[in-house]
């Protein structure tokens, strides 16, 4: 059980301290916005500031990004488990520097969106984040309850194994049947940070992608191999598609992919060489999904 109010209390308490002794420039996390229908990003600059931040059950945005914006100052961010594993895998790519972030952790046992348990949430393993430096627990206090987590979410590789490739091409052509291209998944991923992403590449700032099947395709399996390995599961792009579209079974199956071939999870260690960074020349050589073997090719 969480009590937001006390967490938002002891955010705001240490937001005011962290801003009054200049040990950051900014506090990241999130205020009402009755417009919007749940709260927003807010950057809190000065210790009056403080005040708007609130923590409540539907505050589901993915903060990890907008450090990206404050990059070079010192920064306090409010995180969930989630956030956190986003963290590290902007730190883990040198993306962030670990020196300029605090990172307040804020115990969670899920989050609420349209009255559901919010995208990812289900797969979420912990209430408590991997890393931090300080702790804000579920009855505001600093000590972690560890609370249960649902920890119900498809297991994607066991899905692939027990279907046909035409019920698997299926599923991801009515997926993408109610994408609109508005790459809104894109921009709230923590992971898709190229300034000219791959499919703007040839269109002129003016130019409208058009929205067909082929370009769909394209659009959607090329972010999902680049998101292989990198995929932190926060489930950020399905919660701002403004269609319903539910792809992130996609990059849940590659990252279980990359665990059971690589032995390696984004998101956990800011210290460790991101998979897609790591060469050796026994690496294991298998297609993805059930593909053919491709060893000794
Ligand atoms: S947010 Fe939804 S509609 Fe927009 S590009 Fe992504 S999947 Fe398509
Ligand atoms: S692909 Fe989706 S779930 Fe994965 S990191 Fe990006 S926004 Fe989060």
């Amino acid at each position: 059980m969480i009590d937001y109010e006390k967490q938002s209390l002891k955010l705001i308490e240490t937001a005011e301290k962290l801003l009054s002794d200049n040990t950051v420039d900014v506090v990241l996390g999130v205020k009402d916005n009755p417009e919007v229908g749940w709260p927003t990003p807010y950057f809190a600059r000065k210790p009056e500031d403080a005040k708007k931040l609130v923590w409540t059950e539907d505050c589901h945005v993915n903060l990890a990004n907008y450090l990206t914006e404050v990059k070079g100052k010192k920064a306090a961010i409010a995180a969930k488990a989630c956030d956190v594993r986003s963290i590290i895998n902007l730190i883990a790519e040198n993306q962030l520097s670990r020196g300029d972030i605090t990172i307040i952790g804020m115990e969670c046992a899920g989050k609420m969106q349209n009255e559901k348990l919010a995208s990812a949430c289900d797969a979420c393993p912990a209430s408590v984040p991997n890393l931090y430096d300080i702790a804000i627990a579920a009855d505001g206090s600093e000590t972690y309850k560890n609370l249960e987590m649902p920890n119900s979410s498809e297991n994607v590789t066991e899905w692939a194994i027990h279907t046909t490739v035409e019920e698997r091409l299926d599923r991801f052509m009515k997926e993408i049947d109610k994408c609109i291209l508005c790459f809104a998944c894109r921009q709230a991923c923590q992971g898709c940070y190229c300034v000219t992403c791959f499919i703007d590449r040839k269109a002129t700032p003016w130019e409208q992608v058009d929205a067909d099947t082929a370009t769909k395709m394209a659009f959607h399996l090329t972010r999902a191999m680049h998101l292989a390995g990198r995929c932190t599961d926060c489930g950020a792009c399905e919660k701002v598609c403004p269609s319903g579209v539910n792809l992130k079974y996609l990059f849940k199956g590659l990252s279980e992919f990359v665990e059971e071939t690589y032995d390696f999870k984004a998101g956990m260690d800011p210290e460790a060489t991101p998979v897609l960074d790591r060469y050796s020349s026994d690496d294991k050589q298998v297609a993805f999904l059930g593909g053919d073997s491709i060893v000794g090719i």
